[in-house]
């Protein structure tokens, strides 16, 4: 394929579409069109009814189809994607098992998929104020609940939305928001997409740093890897502060140098305007790939990539696509979070992705991170990746002192509950006076988390899912964090009507609460996404974390990376254990990452800092290692653990969802399931944990169960996904979602 044949010869294209089925069709060329049409090209051909996109993945003689429709149009000049694109993304559908339409999708960007054309969006103002709103939706939910579920979104959406947006959060169609127009309580205007471009503004340029002695090593033995021009992997494992971005930039630079292209993943939450700037100084032609562009700006980055205008793309997961000519250095920072990995259909890992275009491009990948997955280090102990340590903080700096405080022993002392331990609280109160700041750290939102009764020990849950609902304080509503379900607390239990409910656990508000209390002259700011509701909330948090006009910074792991606060000499983390109840089998190695990523916030400049972690489990492996900074071991109790039960780095996992309404019918076909997969291989190559009831056993209204499949032959991983894919394409009332290397095990 990496030969484009002579199209003349050719008057059939096998065409692939962006739907789920995982087949080509055959479309005649047009006289018109002959010659024209090259693999990769874009087309536009009808199918049933309608007009829809297409790709050319192929170009043969004659179908074994008698009657073939002719493509209609030829969309754009020049083939969309290149061949490498298409090994790239029919690997991905075999691999994520999804259809070669939807990973090319997953490959273009949005506008490219559709014909539509044209800059304006259509935007959906609230006339009300925030009470009135409120108040209104109150009315809403009994008159007419799709109405009330347009105003909440607008509500949570700060006042003003997107249309296509809006009625997408809002489940429901245009209709109830024309209805409210017409009333006067929203009104709908045309907006200028917004242009990220345009807020780029100029920048003073940077030179570049002299290096260390740890970096300058690290940056000669991935340059002299990458200078051969061949596939390679390194695995830049540095602890927080020690220079990395230097020499993912230095190392950029020779790859720009040498006339190629380089692509920078980090998580969306990173990629804060100050991260962008360091990119922005060291390289003239610098793209940014965000969630937040607008279609238009997304079209012209692209373009201009393809072009081979821009020298360095820096983005979040669907950046590893970046249409670059010849690419030559992929860098993927802070590799082990999971948000590289996507939880729609296709469920790719952009890190695996990044490797394996790299090896169809001969391009370097470097992997950075403090915390390095338990499977990245694991292959470069089996010699595939090439491990590269930075031992020390630039300047010399310490990694802050940690310290760990027993909640249960805590709390029996004060003999009262308390979210903030003594230790906590002096640290804090010192640090203040000192005119230090402080990052308060908890992964949980609102301010209740459960709510339940005393009298039959009912806990509130969705009505849609088998979720406990959350109380927040701020909208004094109950909201379920999986459907976005609110209603007003009740004051009985639903299900004994006494009125005897009280609130349990706590999140990121009352948290909020308890330190205005203690702190009532300070300045507090709470980052989660029910603060931090736009990029420009953010932004802002960040602009006035520097300008040191906040004191006291909570949140929950949005503020967990990427920042960098000099002026940061207190964390703490509240409930560090909280993940560690999860069944999940990475819940240990969430738990290290975390800590020690909050940790790193602490004590960036050179006197240290201090970090006091709060836990019920305080002697737990993963909580010590972090504590003491330790990753060596840390990693090596884990691997055996691992070992021990087969889990990854050991096996390949996939996870199969099977959901629907009808209970019986989805345990019955999870066990049919079972048997199917049972026969993909023989005893030894498959092991199958399940079928069993997953662990949110109802979600959005189906009942859901999951099976586990273990192997590490590709040859039994195809059969499976083969099979799974015959009963994707039956779509009766039970379905089945796979997800290979999964990471959400919930
Ligand atoms: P990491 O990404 O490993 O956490 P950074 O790349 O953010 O670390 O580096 C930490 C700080 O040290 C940054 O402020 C950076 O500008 C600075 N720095 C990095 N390398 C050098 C160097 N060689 N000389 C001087 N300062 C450096
Ligand atoms: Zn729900």
């Amino acid at each position: 394929m990496s030969e484009q044949p002579a199209p003349e010869a050719f008057p059939v294209a096998q065409v692939v579409l962006v739907i789920p089925a995982d087949r080509a069709f055959d479309y005649r060329i047009p006289p018109g069109l002959q010659g024209m049409i090259r693999l990769g090209a874009r087309v536009s051909v009808p199918f049933g009814r309608r007009q829809t996109q297409g790709f050319c993945v192929g170009l043969v003689a004659e179908s074994e189809h008698a009657k073939l429709k002719d493509i209609t149009e030829l969309l754009d000049a020049e083939p969309l994607l290149s061949p490498t694109m298409l090994r790239m993304t029919r690997w991905m559908a075999d691999y994520y098992a999804c259809s070669w339409g939807e990973s090319l999708a997953a490959a273009l960007p949005g506008s490219m998929r559709r014909v539509r054309r044209g800059r304006k969006v259509r935007t959906v103002l609230l006339r009300l104020d925030k009470t009135e709103a409120r108040e209104e939706a109150e009315r809403q939910e009994k008159a007419h609940r799709p109405r009330a579920r347009v105003l909440q979104a607008l509500i949570r959406g700060g006042g003003e939305l997107p249309l296509a947006r809006l009625i997408g959060e809002a489940k429901t169609s245009v209709s109830p928001v024309y209805t409210l127009a017409k009333s006067g309580v929203v009104e709908l205007v045309d907006r200028e997409e917004p242009s990220a471009l345009a807020s780029l503004g100029a920048i003073e340029p940077e030179p570049p740093r002299t290096l260390t002695e740890e970096q300058a090593t690290a940056l000669a033995s991935i340059t002299s890897a990458a200078s051969g021009g061949g596939f390679g992997v390194t695995l830049l494992y540095g602890i927080t502060g020690s220079g990395k971005t230097e020499v993912y930039l230095q190392a950029l630079a020779e790859v720009v140098a040498g006339g190629r292209q380089g692509i920078v993943l980090v998580p969306e939450i990173a990629l804060t305007p100050q991260t962008v700037s360091r990119f922005r100084r060291r390289f003239e032609r610098v793209a940014v790939w965000h969630s937040a562009l607008g279609d238009a700006e997304r079209r012209t980055q692209w373009q201009k990539m393809r072009a081979g205008q821009v020298d360095v793309v820096i983005g979040a997961r669907s950046a590893i696509f970046a249409p670059f000519p010849r690419l030559g250095l992929i860098v993927i920072d802070e590799e082990h979070e999971s948000s590289f990995k996507q939880s729609q259909s296709p469920r790719y890992h952009a890190r695996d992705v990044g490797v394996v275009r790299a090896r169809l491009e001969n391009a370097h990948v470097i992997l950075g991170s403090a915390t390095p997955s338990l499977e990245s280090t694991r292959n470069c102990e089996l010699g595939k990746y090439t491990l590269v340590r930075l031992r020390e903080r630039v300047g010399g700096g310490r990694l802050p002192e940690v310290q760990r405080v027993d909640m249960r022993q805590e709390i029996a002392e004060l003999k009262r509950f308390t979210l903030v331990s003594r230790q906590l609280h002096e640290a804090t109160r010192n640090a203040l006076d000192r005119r230090e700041q402080v990052i308060l750290f908890l992964n949980r939102r609102g301010f209740s988390t459960a709510v339940l009764c005393t009298n039959c020990g009912t806990t509130l849950s969705c009505e849609h899912c088998d979720v406990p609902l959350t109380f927040h304080k701020g909208i004094g509503r109950l909201l379920c964090h999986y459907c976005f379900t609110e209603l007003a607390p009740p004051s009985d239990c639903p299900s004994c009507q006494v009125p005897k409910l009280v609130y349990r656990g706590f999140g990121t508000e009352k948290v909020e609460d308890e330190l205005r209390a203690l702190f009532p002259k300070h300045r507090l700011l709470r980052a989660d996404s029910d603060t931090m509701k736009s990029r420009r909330h953010y932004e802002n948090l960040f602009e006035d974390m520097r300008a040191g006009e906040i004191d006291i910074l909570i949140g929950t792991q949005m503020i967990a990376k990427g920042l960098d606060f000099p002026n940061v000499s207190v964390v703490g983390v509240l409930a560090a254990d909280a993940a560690l109840s999860l069944p999940d089998f990475r819940a240990s190695e969430r738990t290290y990452q975390l800590i020690a990523q909050v940790a790193g916030r602490a004590g960036r400049r050179s006197e240290g800092g201090q970090v006091v972690v709060q836990s019920f489990d305080p002697d737990h492996f993963s909580i010590d290692a972090a504590s003491s900074h330790d990753y060596g071991s840390f990693y090596k109790q884990e691997l055996e653990n691992r070992r021990e039960l087969g889990y990854p780095p050991f096996s390949r996992l996939m996870r199969i969802v099977v959901q629907g309404k009808q209970p019986d019918r989805v345990r019955k076909f999870a066990f049919r399931l079972k048997g199917e997969l049972l026969g993909a291989g023989g005893r030894d190559e498959v092991a199958i944990l399940g079928p069993a009831p997953a662990p949110i056993a109802y979600l959005l209204g189906r009942h859901r169960w999951h099976l586990l499949v273990k192997t590490d032959e590709a040859r039994i991983r195809r059969r499976v996904v083969d099979a799974v894919r015959r009963h994707q394409a039956l779509r009766g009332a039970v379905r089945c979602q796979i997800d290979v290397d999964p990471y959400d095990l919930l």
